[in-house]
């Protein structure tokens, strides 16, 4: 299984320091050099964390997956905000206590002029993108939207940089990671630069609400392996309206001539518009991505999948990658919704290694709870764990408390932002 790499995050944190060393190797460290160094450090890391954006798999894998890596883009973002935010009151603080007049003066004169509205109008931006990162439940176009406000608010910071500043060469080691984020992420992901053209072999429906893609390349296929996901954007079709934008999956199946089958479940607009996809739409790929089921030790397992979390396994199953005795926990909505379950049981007649526990019940903890307090757990096996992000926290919670340690734990949430 792929660890937490510290190569990518050590090599963030270095970007977003190197200002604020340029700013004291330039200045010494007298005068009012705390505000200072707030300030360079805050803009340097929100600077760096605009790095961590960029979809490329080789790049992700220094932080140990693409998942990791934007917590690392999100922790550098909110830690460098909290420290930019700091750096006005940091000019008023040495004042309060002897003399409030002075302190508010010191903290209004940082609040005027075209500096003083470019950093505010930069803050006000930044609060609002950040506002909404944490803000989980928000309809996801809506979230995408304010979180792309941060873009536009780092070059309002950076303006108040250079208008507080000149161009210094701290400023010269800010602009380097924000250009650099911002333009390759744009051009390589949103814009998908970075994607391979693939069409629509194949459509299938094998279960309710649930539909079966298999995507045929269209020039030198992605290698990817099974448990991995990518990232999918469909063009218009006869009949068919493309989403627009990029949406991960998990690959349920990998061809011998690099196809690759999705198996996608409708939950929103988008998802909902494919399950009317027809053969012969185009389509493009980026990635792969994903550490899930990666670099397993050879033993005994323990996969739990909820709903549609079943796609992740379903590339295992079908890449024949068992690596020791094997417990399959499938939990489902209903005999309706529940993919795969004839393919799964035929696997199994034909591998004693599986053991499958199928039942309806993914909605329910309890039932989750009654499964995971008598399965057996000795020898001790690595367990993986795939669908909703509750399923996910109950399941890890009862093993935990039958003495699994963290580490043997591994999961992959069918959500990220
Ligand atoms: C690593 C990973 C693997 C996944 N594998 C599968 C799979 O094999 N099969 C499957 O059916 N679903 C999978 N999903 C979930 C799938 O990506 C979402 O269901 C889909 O994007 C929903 O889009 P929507 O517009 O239909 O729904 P919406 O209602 O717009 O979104 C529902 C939720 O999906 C997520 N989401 C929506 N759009 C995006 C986007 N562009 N990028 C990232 N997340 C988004 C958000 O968390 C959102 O809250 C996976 C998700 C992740 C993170």
């Amino acid at each position: 299984m792929a660890r937490a790499s510290p190569a990518g995050p050590a090599l963030a944190l270095l970007i977003g320091m190197l200002p604020a060393a340029a700013h004291f190797a330039t200045l010494g460290t007298q005068g009012i050099e705390l505000s200072a160094a707030l300030a360079w450090l805050g803009s340097g890391l929100i600077c760096a964390s605009l790095l961590l954006m960029v979809r490329e798999p080789g790049f992700a894998s220094w932080f140990g997956g693409l998942e990791r890596m934007y917590r690392w883009h999100h922790a550098l973002g909110t830690i460098g905000y909290a420290l930019a935010l700091a750096h006005p009151l940091a000019l008023a603080v040495p004042f309060l206590a002897s003399d409030s007049v002075a302190a508010w003066q010191r903290f209004a004169s940082a609040s005027q002029g075209t500096t003083g509205i470019l950093g505010w109008a930069g803050t006000i931006g930044l609060m609002i993108g950040l506002g909404a990162t944490f803000a989980m439940r928000l309809p996801y176009a809506l979230w995408r939207r304010l979180h792309a406000t941060l873009g536009v608010s780092v070059l309002l910071v950076l303006g108040h940089v250079y208008a507080a500043a000149g161009t210094t060469a701290a400023l010269w080691l800010l602009v380097p990671p924000a250009a650099l984020g911002l333009g390759w992420r744009l051009l390589r992901a949103d814009l998908g630069k970075s994607a391979r053209p693939y069409e629509v072999e194949a459509v299938s429906q094998p279960a309710d609400r649930i539909t079966e893609v298999t995507l045929r390349p269209l020039a030198a296929p992605l290698q990817v392996l099974p448990g991995q996901f990518v990232l999918l954007a469909f063009f218009e079709g006869p009949r068919f309206q493309g989403c627009g934008e990029y949406h991960p999956f998990s690959v349920s199946g990998i061809g011998q001539q690099g196809q690759l089958t999705l198996t996608i479940k409708a939950l929103g607009d988008c998802t909902q518009n494919i399950q009317s996809l027809r053969a012969g739409v185009a389509a493009r790929v980026q990635g792969p991505f994903g550490t899930f089921m990666q670099d397993r030790p050879a033993g005994p397992e323990l996969w739990i999948a909820g709903g549609i979390g079943i796609a992740a396994f379903m590339g295992v199953v079908r890449a024949d990658a068992l690596q020791g005795p094997t417990q399959f926990i499938y939990l489902y909505r209903s005999e309706q919704e529940a993919a795969y379950l004839d393919e799964l049981q035929a696997y199994r007649a034909t591998h004693p290694r599986l053991t499958l526990l199928a039942q309806a019940g993914s909605d329910d903890t309890a039932i989750l709870e009654h499964v995971l307090a008598r399965i057996e757990l000795a020898p001790v096996p690595e367990v993986y764990l795939c669908g909703p992000p509750g399923m996910i926290a109950t399941a890890r919670s009862a093993l935990r408390r039958r003495g699994l340690s963290a580490n043997r734990i591994h999961s992959e949430k069918f959500d990220f932002r």
